[in-house]
């Protein structure tokens, strides 16, 4: 069984590159298909890329903090971003 390495729920996931757009040379975190979304909503490609390249840094990010709070406590897996809320070219 695969484990979220954000939220640390025991769920199938989703591979996220730390480093947006270098792929070849990228890490890859597993994370929830919910976490992977709200990541990607959360912060552009910049951002992400900057900053947010390690998922202990992701895991403390303010903006994520009300997310994982709520996630944590959840069994729920088929978890939709609104799309108003989501950053343009999410998939990375
Ligand atoms: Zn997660
Ligand atoms: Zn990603």
């Amino acid at each position: 069984m695969d484990r979220c390495e954000l939220c640390g729920r025991a769920v199938e996931t989703t591979k996220h590159h730390l480093i947006p757009k270098n792929r070849k040379d990228s890490p890859v975190a597993r994370l929830c298909q919910p976490c992977h979304q709200q990541v990607h909503a959360s912060f552009t490609h910049h951002e992400l890329k900057q900053h947010f390249h390690t998922v202990d840094r992701l895991r403390e990010a303010d903006r994520l903090q009300s997310f994982l709070a709520w996630i944590r406590n959840t069994e729920k897996t088929d978890i939709q971003v609104s799309e108003s809320d989501r950053v343009r070219n999410w998939r990375g």
